[in-house]
């Protein structure tokens, strides 16, 4: 019985397309035009998913706005990645390639400068970075180098100079208008603004690709920070903040042994793992599958919570889930009050149950 009501869950919030979805508004100011420098990310030769929202929130600025890319790295996967980014969105007319070894891992100091430096160069109206680890830390070293305040978190524009974000953990939307000088400095959560399928797609024009001129930059006086090692997870698992699928598992699970059982359904789905910081403050799984106000936000068709409270911490990070499935042996336990689909019941019974009947999707 409990296997067949998250069945339906599954079956509904998996099977049928997302077409639904709500788009940012789309508005454009007449009296300035709209130039943008988009910061983006690649990995293996590609722009990763998180800048390809950035660009299609820069894209919604203004109906005419000019799109610049701008990445940074070194060797051969750089200029693929500039192939990759030239032709990924017919908004984007130009792609800045900045080649250099001070560049081959994102350190924030380099990439804030070589922000000012470009910035300085093409007077950009606005310049727009995922709000993930990459934008947070690069965002907003740049603005301060060019004496601006940036707006963080945008989740929707309404004007090229106005912007809708979280504030009180996610409790209430702000509606904010930018005042102050050029560049308008923005990150924009990668999961209020949707890829459209169609971007994703080669477009038929490539835009020019031109290498930044780094002569005044001086790369070698700056870097308080310094590379030492990246770890990624063993598995081949989505990426948490883009996921389809989400599987959390909270204090609830008890052991990290136990959490195992959430890795196990997660892979059974093919979905991402998340964690309570409950969890991740127990041990029970590194802090990068932490979901919420201090950890990653997410927005999947199906985001399904074992053994997790419903903190309202927690909630901020989960709120723009299509269809939220939660087990919990508390009946009051508040995360029942935002669930589509809740089973009052033992996950240790329910998990095994759905291991056995679910089938996968992979
Ligand atoms: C500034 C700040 C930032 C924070 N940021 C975050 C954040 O980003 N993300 C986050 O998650 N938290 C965050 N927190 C912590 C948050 O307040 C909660 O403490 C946390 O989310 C609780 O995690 P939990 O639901 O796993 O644990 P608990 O609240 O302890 O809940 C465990 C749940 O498991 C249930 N349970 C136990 N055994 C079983 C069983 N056998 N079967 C079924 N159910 C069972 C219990 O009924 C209970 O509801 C933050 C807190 C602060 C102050």
């Amino acid at each position: 019985m409990i296997a067949r009501t998250l069945f339906t869950a599954f079956k509904t919030s998996i099977l049928p397309s997302s077409s639904s979805q709500l788009l940012p508004l789309f508005s454009s100011s007449p009296c300035r035009s709209v130039t943008t420098l988009v910061l983006a990310e690649h990995d293996s030769g590609s722009i990763n998913a998180a800048s390809l929202s950035a660009i299609a929130a820069a894209a919604s600025l203004s109906k005419h706005t000019s799109i610049s890319l701008l990445l940074a790295g070194s060797g051969p996967s750089l200029h693929q990645a500039a192939q990759h980014a030239a032709s990924c969105h017919p908004s984007i007319s130009q792609v800045l390639v900045a080649d250099s070894d001070k560049f081959t891992y994102p350190l924030a100091e380099p990439w804030a400068q070589l922000v000012q430096l470009v910035q300085q160069k093409n007077g950009y109206s606005h310049v727009i970075a995922a709000s993930g680890s990459f934008g947070k830390n690069i965002l907003p070293r740049a603005a301060a180098l060019l004496d601006v305040s940036p707006v963080t978190d945008v989740v929707a524009i309404s004007e090229s100079r106005q912007f809708v974000r979280p504030i009180y953990a996610g409790n209430a939307l702000c509606t904010v208008r930018y005042t102050g000088a050029d560049p308008c400095m923005l990150t924009i959560r990668s999961t209020s603004f949707p890829v459209p399928a169609k971007s994703i797609e080669l477009a038929s024009n490539k835009s020019a690709v031109s290498e930044v001129d780094l002569s005044m930059l001086d790369v070698d006086s700056i870097g308080k920070s310094r590379y030492v090692k990246q770890t990624s997870p063993e598995a081949e698992r989505p990426d948490l903040a883009n996921a389809r699928v989400v599987v959390t598992g909270g204090r609830g699970l008890k052991t990290a042994e136990n959490f195992k059982m959430i890795e196990k359904l997660a892979e059974k789905l093919g979905a991402a793992v998340g964690a309570t910081r409950a969890a991740v403050d127990a041990g029970f799984v590194p802090n990068d599958l932490q979901v919420g106000q201090t950890g990653k936000i997410v927005a999947p068709d199906l985001y399904m919570a074992f053994g997790v409270s419903g903190a309202i911490q927690h909630l901020a990070g989960i709120r723009d889930s299509k269809v939220i499935v939660a087990v919990n042996k508390d009946a009051d336990a508040p995360i029942f009050k935002v669930a589509d689909y809740g089973v009052v019941g033992d996950l240790f019974e329910v998990i095994p149950e759905l291991l056995e009947k679910l089938p996968g999707i992979k």
